[in-house]
C-alpha cells in the first residue's frame, strides 16, 4: 500500500527528530500533500495511526493541507489548476499541459514536548 510506506516514513524521520532534540514524545504534524502525488489523505490518516504505534509519534495530531495542483497549456500558455495528470487546457482545449505543481509531499512542521513533563 502506497499510503503505509509513506506514513511509515513520516514515523520515522518524526521520531528521528524527536531523538535528537530529546523529546519524549510528538504531538502535532503538519504536512503538504498535492492533489497530484497520488496520496489519499483519509488513506494516509489511517495508516498513520497504524504506523505510529508505540512510537514517539503515537497520538501525534496529524494535520493534512492538501494543494491543487496547477498545470500550463504549451500551446497557448494559459495556467490553469489540475487535478489529474492528463488535463484539457481550458483555454484552447490542449492535452499538451505541463505540470507546474501538485506533486509535493512534505513534512511542513511538527511539534515535540520535552521529557519529563
Ligand atoms: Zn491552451
Amino acid at each position: 500500500m502506497h499510503e503505509m510506506s509513506i506514513a511509515l516514513s513520516i514515523v520515522e524521520a518524526v521520531g528521528s527528530r524527536a531523538d535528537a532534540e530529546g523529546a519524549s514524545r510528538v504531538s502535532s504534524i503538519e504536512l503538504v500533500v498535492g492533489k497530484l502525488s497520488g496520496i489519499e489523505p483519509e488513506s494516509l490518516r489511517f495508516c498513520f495511526s497504524a504506523a505510529s504505534k508505540g512510537t514517539v509519534a503515537e497520538d501525534a495530531e496529524l494535520s493534512i493541507e492538501v494543494r491543487e495542483g496547477t498545470g500550463r497549456c504549451m500551446e497557448c500558455t494559459k495556467e490553469f489548476p489540475v487535478s489529474f495528470y492528463f488535463a484539457e487546457c481550458p483555454g484552447c482545449g490542449s492535452l499538451r499541459v505541463s505540470i507546474l505543481s501538485g506533486e509535493e509531499f512534505l513534512i511542513q512542521s511538527m511539534t515535540i514536548e520535552e521529557e519529563g513533563d
